[in-house]
């Protein structure tokens, strides 16, 4: 845990108990601060109060003795309104923060040199994380990953010198950390999502582009025209940019030709690496991503052969076009996490034939718009409530089937894929809908694909079961 030593003696509401709320509360109240805590959710309340914070209502509070109101990043700072909690704060002049703004004043006041990598962007901000964690780690350095991606950030061990930090960071956090300043941050690529929270495109970019703006190095994905914006505004302050693009050459920066990372330098370009081998980084998304931690990396000192042996040995996310089963020419890949057509395209796109595994709760719009990719299906296996509508839309285009369930699913769609005879091909779990019908969620969605793959005949697992 990192104590919150910088409001010591200070008086703190703080608002959301759910998910990272509990460890803020108490890394507040291990640094001395005076927290009383609330959530609209009884549960959560009663569960803080166990852990031996002080909760209550903080409508009743003295807003004038509080010095600073904690928001969780779930709580609308400002979209579509703000939480009643925000304008009492505003109302009586206390500040609003997050705990990676706790994190960023620790860091500040203890270890200020310690290496700190900051990542967001719309799609591929746990990938990239995780993928920067592990290289980090693979070349012995003493890293700490956190933030968005699950751990919250003030449970990670406390900064020192010489210890690295990676942290994700959604829109909702980096508007609650007002002095967020990286050693390097890395805005990955910004596409229309979550408008609802924050109101327009331009707001969002604005949020997002201030992860960048703070940073000591900025590394910059600028395939899209708000983040070519951004890379040139950051860099017209005077901070180096480094940027990186998935499909177009770089005088200067990391770009991919293909699956291979191109590192272009003072008029010199190089390979440094090729992902073609791979599994765990397949698709131009994914070179983005690599290309992204390959910057972040070189910017925090690691040198090309610390990066290639880390890159190599990425084990992948769980549930994100995860490789996760071999058999023959067969392999079996979770993409649980593709929960709508937009998110199932990336997988689609990066293998050449597929045996697809489609259905469950569908999300507007179904999957008409995944068709470019139909040519490339030998065949879906239709699963849950969407199996009939999307047998209407494969049409006459795919041959499918409804197989109602997950398990005769694999079965079927291994049992043709081991037919098929025509090189390497995907079993791919890639459903393009929520889980909701017949699973709690994508997680353990994808867990029983595993499982379901691990029970075939003759299969090498390449994941724990
Ligand atoms: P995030 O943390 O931003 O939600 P993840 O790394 O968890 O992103 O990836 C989620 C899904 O988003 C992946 O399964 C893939 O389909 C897609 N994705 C990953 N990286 C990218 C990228 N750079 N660009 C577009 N889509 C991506």
């Amino acid at each position: 845990m990192i104590p919150v030593t910088t409001f010591k003696g200070k008086s703190v509401a703080l608002f959301g108990l759910g998910g990272s709320g509990l460890a803020t509360a108490l890394a507040l109240a291990a640094g001395g601060a005076d927290v009383i805590a609330w959530d609209d959710n009884p549960a959560s309340v009663e569960n803080a109060s166990a852990a031996g914070i002080r909760t209550g209502d903080l409508h009743a509070l003295d807003w004038k003795s509080i010095d600073a109101l904690v928001l969780s990043p779930g709580v609308p700072l400002t979209h579509p309104e703000p939480h009643w909690s925000a304008d009492l704060a505003r109302a009586a002049g206390a500040e609003i923060v997050g705990d990676v703004e706790l994190f960023v004043r620790e860091r500040r006041a203890h270890a200020p040199d310690c290496p700190f990598i900051a990542i967001t962007g719309t799609n591929g901000k746990s990938t990239t994380t995780a993928l920067i964690a592990h290289i980090l780690k693979s070349s012995g350095r003493d890293t700490q990953l956190g933030g968005n991606i699950g751990t919250a950030v003030l449970t990670l061990d406390p900064p020192k010198a010489g210890r690295f930090y990676v942290v994700e960071c959604s829109s909702y956090q980096i508007d609650l950390a007002p002095t967020l300043n990286p050693s390097v941050g890395i805005l990955i690529n910004l596409t229309p999502d979550h408008l609802d929270r924050h109101g327009s495109m331009q707001h969002y970019a604005d949020v997002k582009a201030r992860l960048v703006t703070g940073s000591g190095t900025a590394v910059v994905g600028i395939d899209d025209t708000y983040c070519a914006l951004i890379a040139d505004g950051v860099e017209r302050t005077g901070t180096k940019v480094m940027r990186i693009s998935k499909r177009n050459v770089l005088a200067d920066g990391i770009y991919a030709e293909g699956a291979r990372l191109i590192r272009a330098e003072g008029g010199a370009t190089r390979q440094i690496a090729d992902l073609s081998p791979i599994q765990t980084l397949r698709g131009s998304h994914n070179a983005q991503n690599a290309a992204a931690a390959v910057a972040a990396c070189l910017a925090v000192g690691l040198n090309e052969d610390e990066i290639r042996a880390g890159l190599a040995s990425f084990p992948g996310l769980k549930h994100r076009m995860q490789p996760v089963g071999r058999k023959g020419d067969t392999l079996f890949v979770n993409d649980s996490k593709a929960t709508n057509a937009d998110a199932a395209a990336p997988a689609l796109s990066s293998f050449e034939r597929i045996y697809w595994i489609a259905g469950g709760v569908p999300k507007e719009g179904g999957i008409s718009t995944l068709d470019g990719f139909f040519p490339k299906i030998a065949k879906a296996y239709l699963i849950g409530e969407a199996a009939p509508a999307f047998a209407e839309t494969l049409g006459g285009a795919v041959p499918h089937e409804i197989s109602v369930t997950l398990e005769r699913a694999v079965e079927d769609a291994a049992a043709d894929a081991g037919k098929d005879g025509s090189g390497p091909v995907a079993v791919l779990l890639s459903p393009a809908c929520a889980s909701f019908d017949q699973y709690k969620n994508f997680e353990v969605r994808g867990d029983a694909f595993v499982k379901h793959v691990a029970a075939l005949p003759g299969v090498s697992m390449l994941v724990e079961v």
